[in-house]
């Protein structure tokens, strides 16, 4: 039987970065599984986007220093990650929104988080482009930006990977081994490791992986729509937010963009072709000049969604040794960087840089839950 320090199940943004920072911190013998390839999971589907733009300490915090270490990332993993601060503008349609983005970023500023509010006309020295007559100012912040999903995947597989990390790919984790309230290890799809530590990292596959341990998460998987066009010669920096669509322009050129289409939780990803009338409609309408691109291809992914659209991380009180890195509701590629450090910090010296103990799966229990409310997509 292969045994083993710590088995990460999870080969996304989160098990990754937590297995590349376990093994920075000097733990050795770290197993990562994966059922597919590595990326196959939300993060080889997702928008790219990084920001700080948030509503609640929580959230303000762990991005600021998310994107501290975003901005180092290529260089400390080795890689080229694509990581680009060209902001996320925000488009405000009435005044309620202005009011309530006044204080938004009130209160991202009093942490340090340097977003701040635009008129029209600032907004479109930004992007020229922007049709004027669909906003009335905008909230952005410079320092947000976006970030390649497989560049980072891999970027953080090859620098675990130099540093001892066994990665384990289509390799299932089938059930996590609990004895008298302790993690014993992790049967898999090519057999059992013996370990002390577990980490559930596995995104939508976490709810059902944790149940074989005996605890409930209120995770609830939800299909998003993404679409990307042909590439176009640059012109636009930052990550665009019109209510709930969003768009971006990746290195290449291609337009990266989403929109919601108000789904009910399901484990179905099948593409649905509403999303790219709907998606169309909403860009034309804040961008006309997009009217005669061509679209490649829609696909969808699942945000991994908790009742108060805040990650669980940490320990579960009830099963000494199993840590969840799970539910980031639709913003869990952005907090890779730090995520992968705290949780690290949690296993290997009992206590992160950044406090996260508000964001434990016991918050549910207690009925201390945090609401964010700039929920995008
Ligand atoms: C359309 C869309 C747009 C998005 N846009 C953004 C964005 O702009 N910015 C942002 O920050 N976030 C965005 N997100 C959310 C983001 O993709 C996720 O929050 C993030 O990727 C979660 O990473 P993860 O590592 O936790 O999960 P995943 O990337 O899903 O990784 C989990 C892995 O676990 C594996 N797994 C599952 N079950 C098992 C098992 N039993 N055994 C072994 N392996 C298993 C899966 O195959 C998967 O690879 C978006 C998501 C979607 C769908």
């Amino acid at each position: 039987m292969m045994k083993a320090n710590c088995v990460i199940i999870g080969g996304g943004i989160s098990g990754l970065s937590i297995a590349y920072n376990l093994a920075k911190l000097g733990m050795d013998n770290i197993v990562l599984v994966e059922k597919s390839y590595l990326g196959s999971g939300s993060t080889g589907k997702c928008g790219r986007g990084v920001r700080q733009q948030f509503t609640t300490r929580e959230h303000i915090v762990l991005m600021r220093e998310s994107v501290k270490l975003w901005e180092n990332l290529s260089r400390e993993l080795g890689r080229e990650v694509y990581f680009r601060q060209g902001g996320y503008l925000w488009l405000l349609r009435s005044e309620d929104e202005v009011k309530l983005f006044k204080e938004n970023i009130k209160f991202q500023n009093s942490f340090g988080v340097p977003s701040r509010l635009l008129s029209v006309e600032e907004a479109k020295e930004i992007v020229p482009q922007l049709n004027e007559d669909v906003f009335i100012a905008a909230a952005y912040c410079h320092t947000d930006g976006t970030a390649s999903p497989f560049d980072t995947i891999e970027a953080y597989a090859e620098a675990a990977t130099r540093l001892g990390v066994k990665i384990c790919k289509f390799t299932e984790a089938k059930r996590i081994i609990v004895e008298n309230g302790k993690v014993k290890g992790v049967e898999t799809s090519r057999g059992t490791i013996e370990s002390p530590i577990v980490v559930n990292a596995a995104g939508y596959g976490a709810k059902k992986l944790a149940k074989t341990a005996g605890v409930d998460l209120p995770l609830e998987n939800y299909r998003h729509h993404i679409m990307v066009t042909e590439p176009l010669k640059q012109f636009l920096k930052p990550m665009v937010i019109y209510g709930t669509l969003y768009f971006n322009q990746d290195v290449h050129g291609n337009l990266i963009g989403g929109i919601d289409l108000d789904e009910k939780p399901t484990n179905v990803l099948t593409p649905r072709i509403e999303f790219l009338a709907k998606f169309a409609r909403n860009i034309l309408k804040v961008m006309p000049v997009l009217g005669e691109i061509k679209v490649l291809r829609q696909w969808a992914g699942f945000y991994v969604v908790t009742p108060d659209h805040h990650p669980i991380l940490g320990e579960v009180d009830e099963v000494d040794g199993l840590y969840l890195a799970v539910g980031y509701s639709g913003h869990g590629f952005m907090m890779g960087p730090i995520v992968g450090k705290v949780i690290a910090e949690l296993i290997v010296k009992g206590k992160p840089s950044v406090a996260i103990d508000t964001l434990n799966l016991r918050r549910f229990k207690e009925g201390k839950l945090i609401y964010e409310k700039a929920i995008i997509g």
